[in-house]
């Protein structure tokens, strides 16, 4: 029997054991592909067949999501190009960064994904990582269609935040600054997220804010890193509101994901001068769904991802130029995109990996960290595509 069979084989008992009727209609869509691991990318997997069929026994329930499973999910839901970004903790509870455009389409997008796929009931924490309309405008449609715990963000500012003294900008946050939640939080660089605690013999879990408002939060001192710092490629200040972003880290035990929402290249550089304030993660959310104002290559070494996930749209992000520096990587990641770049066809990474190759879009992207934080599996859902990666080891 070739490996490939027999990884199929043993992927097709693993849908045998899924069990009701129920789980499997919540997997229609998601593909039964065999379920392989590697370190990085697919090239790796091929040398890790028997970890491969392991997992493959291990993980193939893993991708239904759903509260106090165990797992840690993250869902990159299609937004087209806008942030909407779901987290679902090991306990069940929700995060939710950045919220996609106003319109109706992105909340009504959101609430499925969240209620159907994720098995919500409820947003316990919506994070607004910065006021741009693709990242706060779909937040008080959501809030009429499902209750929203914490909203964390910069706070509302009298005056737009991009500095252009738009006189239609108190009418263009009303809604979000009258929209109902259960309380609101102004983010301070270095604040965790209060979440319900996980099972004793779980890896713990934090969601801290690695900087807001142009300031950093985790670290002042102690891992100085004055050899990197001479950015070779300085930008003017970015005086938009994209600066300003809440940068968010997810830990789960030892894997580590990057949500930057749309910070830019000099705040990027600051999160590795002169200290470095993340190192090594496992997944990063390309900054500013891939534009090339930001992702500045300083950062991308520093963070050295195993997974990038670009949150673009049919024509907008996915730059070539960030798709490059990503693949100059000493280790390059493995790269997934939720549409499919119209406008740079060479730029896109591998059709399987993209949630929507229709420009309409409407599909979403799934990660599931295993309750052990060993190992995490990406899905898309779309194409069949699933891929188990191991958490890398971290100093
Ligand atoms: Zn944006
Ligand atoms: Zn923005």
């Amino acid at each position: 029997m070739g490996i490939e069979k027999f990884a199929r084989v043993f992927a097709g008992l693993g849908t045998l054991r899924r069990g009701s009727a129920g789980r499997r209609r919540r997997m229609r869509g998601a593909g039964d592909g065999a379920c392989r691991v590697g370190g990085f990318g697919q090239g790796a997997a091929m040398r890790s067949t028997v970890r491969g069929l392991l997992a493959a026994l291990h993980l193939a329930p893993a991708l239904l999501g759903g509260a106090k499973d165990g797992r840690l999910d993250i869902y990159w839901i299609d937004s087209q190009g806008g942030g909407s970004t779901l987290i679902v903790t090991p306990a069940g509870e929700s995060v939710l960064i950045d919220c996609g455009n106003p319109g109706g389409r992105d909340a009504a997008r959101i609430h499925k994904v969240a209620t159907t796929v994720a098995g919500l009931a409820r947003v316990d924490h919506l994070v607004t990582t910065h006021l741009h309309v693709d990242h706060y405008g779909g937040a008080p449609e959501l809030a009429a269609m499902i209750p929203i715990g914490v909203l964390h963000d910069n706070g509302v500012p009298a005056e737009d935040p991009d500095g252009n003294h738009d006189p239609t900008w108190p009418q263009r946050i009303k809604a979000y600054r009258e929209m109902k939640v259960d309380s609101r939080e102004v983010v301070q660089p270095g604040d965790r997220l209060a979440l319900r605690p996980g099972k004793d013999t779980q890896p713990k879990l934090t969601v801290r804010f690695v900087a807001a408002r142009r300031q950093f939060g985790l670290r002042t001192s102690g891992v100085a890193n004055i050899a990197a710092c001479q950015d070779p490629n300085p930008r003017p200040k970015d005086t938009s509101d994209n600066a300003n972003s809440v940068v968010t880290l997810v830990e789960f035990g030892g894997f580590r994901f990057f949500d930057g929402g749309d910070v830019t290249w000099n705040v990027e550089a600051g999160l590795v001068c002169p200290v470095t304030q993340v190192g090594p993660v496992d997944v990063f959310q390309v900054n500013h769904h891939g534009m090339d104002a930001s992702n500045n290559p300083m950062l991308l070494r520093s963070l050295a991802p195993r997974v990038a996930v670009f949150n673009n749209g049919p024509t907008k992000g996915c730059a070539p130029a960030v798709a490059a520096a990503l693949r100059a990587l000493p280790e390059p990641p493995a790269i997934y995109q939720v549409h499919r770049n119209k406008n740079a066809p060479d730029a896109n990474t591998d059709a399987g990996r993209i949630a929507n190759a229709d420009p309409e879009g409407g599909r979403h992207l799934m990660l599931t960290v295993s309750p052990d934080a060993q190992r995490y599996t990406v899905a898309v859902p779309a194409t069949g595509h699933r891929f188990t990666y191991l958490v890398r080891p971290h100093p």
